[in-house]
């Protein structure tokens, strides 16, 4: 499993910034002001929240400004390298190329004017699952249907990218190339170092190839190309991070969906593929009822299927993007998602060995729910937490979230709760959502 303090980030931040010229004058866009700090200190603080370290910036208009400000980011606990765009346009390819010498054998790049709130844990578990079978770059794709621009990507049933190209659509393309890459550095080497090139042009031929896999992102991402992008992030920070929000953290297996039979090993289990998902009836209506309370939707769910080797983790990862995407389908805006793939005792079936691990996520350690309060501006005091189990119960009130518990509390299970009752208990997910 890749750590992200040991990989590269390289950040696009050359351009003009044409379309924002009236913000753009005095700084370049990453620097641009949004809510009293510049674009990219939104960026940044989520990559340094998944805990990436290595930066290189590529930069070009006002480059001066971009070093003076960032520095090396010492005082970020981070490092920042810098390469120069020069007088020529080189276009994103170029870019990369022309920082060649600072980059290593992989790297991640994006750009330095998005706002890409994804999973990086599992595009770093993706390249390097998939580069063991031969991919040597990852695209992260968003399903789009030409929502937000043409979409440009064809992704095949089982998950793997089969076309990206910008140029020719056709009418099997309902993806969008969300941002977010991973390369090989060894890509770039062909490339003379003054060439002008688009990035674009590698990504084609990377997935012509069969050598470019993909991550399936649910959440849309913000951009400020332009002054009517930049005020629609705006109004998304002052939600996000400038008002205390009420918000409901949301069990997944036996409240939203069902708790399926194993034959495998004869039990009642998690969906150990996306086959078995199936949601509880009424449990996409609850979400909406919750969401139109006016509060964030945030599901927290162990999952150790894969740790106990009953699946992998890409599953893990298709079944939850799976319900999301669905969730979608029905006007349902999940807000985020965290999950616990750990499990803290090696079992005979374990694959990934790199789950296996005493960790402070698994509820019911309250893990999953610090994540989410350093990712938004929650008010506790008239948040939630609901769940089935006695861990989702004690999770919650470890935070001092009001909780809800599903199902008849029988009493056995107020024994294991010992000092810890829930708040409320109501039959399901419905009746939950009437509480709140
Ligand atoms: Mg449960």
């Amino acid at each position: 499993m890749i750590n992200p303090a040991d990989f590269q980030v390289v950040v696009l931040m050359g351009g003009l910034g044409t379309r924002l010229k009236d913000y753009t004058k005095q700084c370049p866009k990453s620097l641009v002001d949004v809510c009293g700090r510049p674009f990219f200190d939104y960026q940044l603080d989520l990559l340094s929240a998944w805990g990436f370290r290595k930066f290189v910036f590529l930069i070009g208009y006002r480059a001066d400004m971009i070093e003076e400000y960032y520095g090396d980011g010492r005082d970020r606990g981070i490092s920042i390298k810098y390469s120069y765009d020069g007088e020529k346009l080189l276009g994103t390819g170029g870019a990369v190329r022309r920082a060649f010498d600072l980059l290593e054998d992989d790297f991640l790049l994006i750009y330095g004017d998005s706002f890409m709130d994804i999973d990086y844990a599992e595009t770093l578990y993706r390249y390097g699952r998939d580069k063991a079978a031969g991919a040597r770059a990852l695209m992260t794709v968003l399903r789009n249907n030409n929502r937000f621009d043409k979409s440009n990507v064809v992704m095949e049933k089982d998950g793997r990218l089969a076309l990206y190209d910008k140029h020719n659509p056709v009418p099997e393309m309902e993806h969008i190339d969300y941002g977010v890459c991973v390369y090989e550095k060894s890509l770039f080497e062909a490339y003379s170092p003054d060439e002008a090139f688009d990035i674009a042009d590698i990504q084609h031929e990377l997935s012509v190839k069969g050598q470019m896999t993909a991550q399936i992102v649910t959440k849309r991402f913000y951009e400020i190309g332009s002054p009517a992008s930049l005020d629609e992030f705006t109004q998304y920070v002052k939600k996000r991070f400038e008002s205390a929000n009420p918000a409901v953290f949301v069990d997944r297996d036996g409240v939203i969906n069902e708790i399926v039979w194993n034959d495998d090993i004869e039990q009642l289990d998690s969906p150990m593929k996306v086959s078995q998902f199936k949601f509880l009836p009424g449990a996409a209506e609850a979400l909406r009822t919750i969401k139109e309370k006016g509060y964030r939707i945030f599901i927290v769910t162990n999952q150790p299927g894969a740790a106990k080797g009953k699946t992998d983790l890409a599953t893990l990862y298709d079944i939850n993007t799976y319900m999301i995407e669905n969730l979608a389908k029905e006007g349902v805006e999940i807000d985020d998602l965290f999950m616990c793939p750990h499990y803290p005792k090696k079992l005979p079936g374990t694959k990934e060995e790199f789950l296996i691990r005493k960790c402070n996520c698994r509820k019911p350690e309250p893990g999953l729910i610090y994540r989410a309060m350093r990712k938004y501006n929650i008010d506790l005091s008239v948040s939630y937490m609901i769940g089935d189990s006695c861990s989702d119960i004690t999770a919650g009130a470890a935070v001092g979230l009001s909780t809800v518990f599903i199902g008849d509390l029988k009493c056995d299970l107020c024994k294991k709760l010992k000092d810890v009752q829930p708040t409320f208990i109501a039959p399901d997910l419905a009746g939950a959502a009437q509480l709140l």
